[in-house]
């Protein structure tokens, strides 16, 4: 098997067990206890705090641990407008479901959602006057796309954010451990990250705020994380987040080197089967190539792929079984018989260059196999 799908998640590193492993043990201590078995596991959330709150050059105090990047995406949308008559928030056109089904849980409550485009490289423009009012409360914007790997250009978004008094939130699960997240200098209100993106656990994330008092809590209970995350926290979740935070923040150079090398083999290769990625002259992560194969006729090249022993995805949604349409994609304007065979290779941890080169030949040989693209090729 190989794995070419580390976006949707990665592999835990093996460090990164070992950091956790006490923590699932001996040391099981309910952080909010004053006995030395709660004294410990605070002690090791805050220490966690520090490496998780240097990856993206924040203040610890400014992380909230969540339980993953959908629950910190919506305690910044719900939890930025609480208490608010409903008024105006806007999010791009290409935001991850949780940040889409956040804001559509506002329309509900009669809050108005604009949505801002895209071109036709997955890129907002920083000119988004039309799409923010006076009574615009929020804007978000993702700091990279989940699927197209395209990153946005945070700084002149929040300026402009800003000058309009809005809140700005981005979406920087896909970014964190892949490029350099600078929170202090992004101009961003608040940030949202999992850990199981960048070789941490599953089902810990957090969110990391300006000042704690621009959000009011969606849980109610014990006070947790400055009282906005009630709920005991997953002690060994949160030192696995760190350790995977610091080993990132430590590796980030070399890790990035690798992966940029490896995709643009598999770019080349891909161009020589005639196949142009998507969003080529956008800025992008080191990891990420979306591309499709209209070409292709019969099974999914999906599931042709995975009998042969590639694990990934194509990026579109999946609901009841059906593939639906790309809403990334779609927001590009990439025409309709160019949405069919989308695959997204997701570059990390393990990748090699015989994985490219086998991913190549076998992408070659299944498309030599179709019959249009044999037809295709004769003429
Ligand atoms: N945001 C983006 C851009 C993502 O890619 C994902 C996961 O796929 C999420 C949010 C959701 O994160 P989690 O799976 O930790 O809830």
């Amino acid at each position: 098997m190989i794995y070419l799908d580390h976006n949707a998640t990665t592999p835990l590193d093996a460090r990164v067990l070992e950091a956790m492993l006490p923590y699932l043990k001996q040391q099981y201590g309910n952080p909010s206890s004053t006995h030395h078995l709660g004294r410990a596991a605070r002690q090791a959330i805050n220490a966690a705090r520090e490496q998780v709150a240097a990856l993206v050059n924040a203040r610890p105090e400014q992380v909230i641990f969540t339980g993953g990047g959908t629950e910190a995406n919506h305690l910044a949308l719900l939890g930025a407008v609480q208490e608010e008559a409903p008024a105006c928030i806007a999010v791009s056109a290409v935001e991850h479901a949780s940040v889409r089904g956040a804001a559509q849980s506002l329309e509900h409550r009669g809050w108005q959602v604009d949505v801002i485009p895209v071109d036709e490289q997955c890129r907002v423009a920083p000119d988004i006057e039309p799409y923010v009012h006076a009574d615009t409360r929020l804007v978000s914007v993702m700091w990279a796309n989940n699927e197209t790997g395209v990153l946005q250009d945070i700084r002149a978004i929040a300026k402009r954010v800003r000058k309009h008094g809005a809140l700005f939130h981005s979406d920087a699960t896909q970014a964190a451990g892949k490029v350099p997240v600078d929170f202090a200098t992004s101009g961003t209100h608040c940030l949202t990250l999992a850990a199981h993106k960048l070789n941490g656990p599953k089902g810990v994330g957090a969110l990391v705020v300006e000042r704690a008092s621009l959000l009011k809590p969606l849980l109610q209970g014990g006070g947790q994380e400055k009282g906005l995350r009630a709920g005991t926290e997953n002690v060994a979740g949160i030192v696995g987040f760190g350790a995977a935070a610091e080993f990132a923040r430590r590796e980030l150079s070399a890790r990035t080197a690798e992966w940029r090398a490896l995709r643009d083999k598999l770019e080349a290769g891909l161009r020589a089967l005639g196949i142009t990625p998507f969003a080529q002259h956008a800025e992008r992560l080191p990891n990420t190539v979306q591309f499709s194969v209209p070409q292709f006729t019969g099974e999914t090249l999906l599931e042709k792929l995975d009998q042969a022993g590639f694990t990934l995805s194509s990026g579109s949604a999946c609901s009841s079984g059906e593939i639906a349409p790309s809403h990334v994609l779609t927001a590009m304007g990439v025409p309709r018989g160019s949405l069919g065979n989308v695959l997204r290779v997701s570059l990390g941890a393990g990748n090699t260059e015989a994985h490219v080169d086998a991913f190549c030949t076998v992408l070659a040989g299944l498309m030599q196999g179709s019959r249009s693209w044999r037809s295709a090729l004769a003429v």
